[in-house]
């Protein structure tokens, strides 16, 4: 007979959802294996108080369990599980949801210690810890994206300290969980209603101290420093796309991986080209003339010049194709087209010969609308005729 899931988190039928929790974490971190290397009993129970704080955490399951007991949990019963207890959640699972992702050895491992509950040991000062990641943003021109660029950036990052290589010690004395923020890395603050984590300046946030501390780094292990990465901007790039340095990112704890630095590309707006995916799109002015009886005309590309045809009969706001004359393809392959916009420019001074051939033009249109066409009739002829 399974041993009552009340029983086994030690918490009251009536506990509040907050006493439940509070008791799966003092007993998972208890019985956690990583803690009871080998000890069989132990991972029994870790087992066993996961099921039973999947179950209670749950208010659905808990109702069901508090009507059928075990009974609801097993084969056919709620929940679908395949007989037994078969049917539960990977212990480790709920772990990591309850602890915040941390797993093993993470920041958010050690969340529970705040606070400074006794009664079960401290996380090991001296375990390493993974610096975090770095991301930064920056602005490429759309000629650089067109072409890509090497460009040198520089940044903050927390880097191991030179003068005792990472240990935050000045005689390489080990490192202790850290006695203000008891090994979390961040105290909590209030402000009135308000309250707020923010990192422990006793530790700078590393979650343990040493004896005596290296007078650089204060014994954090870590300093601020300024780094310079040259970057190779591959061309096509677009905003959003993210290069990755591994290894850039902030330092470690106690021998930890560094981060990684995340660059985050921007493109810039251009006064001359619009991008739409790997697609350009520009304007060109034509003379009126070259649109009715076509040409030729030459357009900027964002990498030099390229010769445009006109057919005859072109319309105003037409829209006309250059072949893969946009943008490269970050992925490689084929390039984007470059689609130019055309703007009709109608002269404003003519010459009398140019004025006279136009209006024979018009006359031979029939464009009866045109001031150089004969009136339809001499007998009402507008008043302001006179002055002209
Ligand atoms: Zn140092
Ligand atoms: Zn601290």
């Amino acid at each position: 007979m399974a041993e009552d899931f009340y029983k086994v988190l030690g918490v009251e039928k009536n506990a509040t959802q907050q006493e439940i929790k509070k008791a799966y974490r003092k007993l998972a971190l208890k019985y956690h294996p990583d803690r009871n290397q080998g000890d069989k009993s132990a991972e029994e129970k870790f087992k066993r108080v996961s099921e039973a704080y999947e179950v209670l955490s749950n208010d659905e399951k808990r109702a069901k369990y508090d009507q059928f007991g075990h009974a609801a949990f097993e084969q056919g019963g709620f929940g679908g599980a395949q007989g037994g207890f078969g049917g539960f959640q990977d212990p480790f699972d709920i772990f990591r949801e309850v602890f915040g992702g941390g797993g093993g050895g993470g920041a958010a491992f050690y969340d529970f210690f705040g606070g400074g509950q006794g009664g079960y040991s401290q996380p090991d000062a001296n375990a390493p810890e993974d610096g975090s990641d770095i991301r930064i943003e920056i602005e490429v021109s759309l000629e650089e994206a067109a072409t890509g660029a090497k460009k040198t950036i520089r940044y903050n990052r927390m880097e191991n300290c030179p003068d005792c290589g990472g240990t935050g010690s000045k005689d390489g004395s080990a490192r202790k969980t850290c006695p203000t923020c008891h090994g979390t890395g961040h105290v909590t603050m209030s402000k009135g209603p308000i309250r707020f984590s923010q990192p422990c300046p006793k530790c700078g946030g590393a979650g343990s101290v040493v004896e005596n501390p290296c007078p650089k780094c204060g014994g954090t292990g870590r300093v601020k420093s300024r780094a310079e990465v040259k970057l190779d901007i591959p061309k096509g790039v677009y905003t959003g796309a993210r290069l990755r340095k591994v290894g850039a990112g902030n330092a470690g704890y106690n021998g930890g991986q560094p981060g990684d630095l995340y660059v985050v590309i921007h493109v810039g707006a251009n006064p001359r080209f619009e991008r739409e995916g790997d697609d350009l799109y520009t304007n060109v002015r034509i003379k009126f003339t070259m649109a009715a009886l076509g040409g030729t005309v030459e357009v900027d590309t964002l990498t030099g010049k390229a010769s445009l045809k006109i057919p005859a009969g072109t319309q105003p706001g037409a829209l006309l194709r250059l072949r893969e004359q946009g943008m490269p393809s970050l992925r490689g392959g084929r390039n984007g087209d470059l689609y130019v916009r055309v703007n009709l420019e109608v002269p404003t001074k003519m010459t009398d010969d140019q004025r006279k051939k136009l209006e024979e033009f018009a006359i031979a249109c029939g464009d009866a609308n045109n001031p150089g066409a004969p009136q339809s009739s001499g007998k009402s002829e507008p008043f302001y005729k006179k002055f002209f």
